[in-house]
């Protein structure tokens, strides 16, 4: 886990300075310390600079292209990286999102959601990049999972699952808090030799999310899956 600051501090990229005065009033409010770097140079920078708990990243920069600067934060930093796209700009989203990114937000969004996302990437900053360790129970709500038999369960009763069914779980949970994407998802949760195809994955997270319960796993259409903490 990163050295994290006493008051979190979040590096938030935006070449736009009402925006970026915005976000910056926002995250102020929550007494969270803010940098503000306006191209993906100053960004590069500033994350390697002030290690940050939280990256709010605009995907749309003057000089680097967001993507860009996810994948060379990502060769040495584990810190939450939140993209901001604007509408129409998919591919753009999914991309930074599969070179590393946790979360994203379209524009326009509400100071609220805003609040919220960034609170979610701290607490999975707070938490370390890894996850629960390989051979650990998993808990989250009613759910747990010992990964050493491999049984999940609710509330305490066993759930039956098929063996990608169990992948895509563990997944997710080592995940919890993060936008996994449809690509991601599909590379790792089949078998040696197998690949998955978009449908199959619909039809059997639609199977998942009933036996475990649809609130854990949030559908993000066109993009992906993300395992949400309950309490
Ligand atoms: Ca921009």
């Amino acid at each position: 886990m990163s050295d994290q600051h006493p008051t979190p501090l979040i590096l938030v990229v935006e070449d736009d300075p009402a925006i970026a005065s915005l976000v910056s009033a926002a995250l102020e409010t929550r007494g969270w310390d803010r940098v503000v770097a306006q191209t993906g140079r100053a960004a590069i920078q500033a994350a390697a600079e002030r290690s940050p708990d939280a990256i709010l990243l605009d995907l749309g920069l003057p000089d680097v292209d967001g993507i860009e600067v996810v994948r060379r934060v990502r060769t040495w930093s584990e810190t939450p990286i939140i993209v901001v796209s604007a509408r129409g700009e998919d591919a753009d989203k999914i991309g930074a999102l599969d070179a590393g990114a946790d979360d994203y937000l379209v524009k326009p969004f509400s100071v609220g959601e805003l609040l919220a996302r960034v609170r979610v990437a701290l607490r999975r900053g707070a938490r370390g990049p890894a996850g629960p360790a390989e051979g650990a129970t998993i808990d989250n709500g009613a759910l747990s999972v010992d990964c050493a038999s491999g049984i999940a369960r609710v509330s305490g009763e066993e759930v039956h699952l098929t063996p990608i069914e169990y992948r895509l779980l563990v997944l997710l949970a080592r995940n919890e808090g993060k936008v996994l994407t449809h690509q991601y998802l599909l590379e790792h949760a089949w078998g040696e030799g197998q690949v998955g195809d978009l449908a199959s994955l619909r039809v059997i997270m639609a199977s998942l999310r009933k036996k475990v319960g649809a609130g854990l796993i949030q559908t993000h259409v066109g993009v992906g899956y993300r395992m949400v903490r309950t309490e």
